[in-house]
């Protein structure tokens, strides 16, 4: 396995450099160090909620999930419960909020979830939810702003991959992606190398592998952008 394959499905961290309490690709990370510089400028203190993700822990996520002990939550934030779903229907419950593991794009250390903490009203915490991000939300004039510049191509190379709902993964207002780098990662997360990866390695194994196998395909087609 080549050093750009195990950096696409997180199974390495060398490429990854601590920037402002974040983890991120260090060309990514002199990115948003620009694109936080013109945020601060029109007001915002962009900050980050979640960098670089390592496969072991997008593992631990999902196994949580799959086994019912961290929670699953429909589109409207209600808790579902394991028991009232088939493997497959719960399988397609976790992946619309959460990836399989090594097919997250915070693997590549190029992806961030933003916020703006100056906007979180005292006694409340950051929740990421889209609510928060869209209209009449504490982060709507950071979502307008990030909008105009990722319409005019002039993020700093950055953009959104979940901007709306496409039938998989819900929409992440809140997730951003250097593309330069990014782009360059995403062809190698693919159903093929995810089989090798499991195959050669059964400890890497996600819960309900046997349900997931015969689905692999689709599910990639449908949750990975
Ligand atoms: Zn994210």
């Amino acid at each position: 396995m080549t050093n750009d394959l195990m950096c696409a499905l997180g199974l390495i961290n060398t490429h990854i450099t601590e920037s402002g309490g974040a983890l991120m690709n260090e060309q990514a990370a002199d990115a948003f160090s620009a694109l936080q510089a013109r945020a601060s400028a029109a007001g915002f203190q962009l900050s980050v909620a979640s960098s670089f993700r390592s496969y072991e822990r997008q593992l631990a996520i999902f196994n949580g999930k799959w086994r019912g002990e961290r929670p699953v939550l429909d589109d409207f934030d209600r808790a579902l419960i394991r028991q009232d779903y088939s493997e497959e229907q719960w399988l397609h419950r976790i992946l619309r909020f959460s990836a399989l593991p090594g097919t997250s794009r915070h693997h590549w250390g190029t992806d961030i979830d933003i916020f703006d903490p100056t906007h979180i009203p005292v006694g409340e915490s950051l929740q990421l939810i889209p609510s928060e991000y869209r209209n009449g939300g504490i982060f709507e004039d950071l979502t307008q702003w990030l909008d105009e510049r990722i319409a005019a191509d002039d993020c700093e190379g950055f953009f959104r991959p979940y901007d709306r709902d496409r039938g998989g993964v819900s929409e992440e207002p809140w997730h951003l992606s250097y593309e330069p780098v990014a782009s360059a990662l995403r062809p190698l997360v693919t159903a093929g190398n995810l089989r090798d990866l499991w195959l050669r390695e059964p400890g890497l194994r996600p819960d309900g592998y046997e349900s997931i196998l015969p689905l692999l395909n689709e599910l990639m087609d449908r949750y990975v952008v």
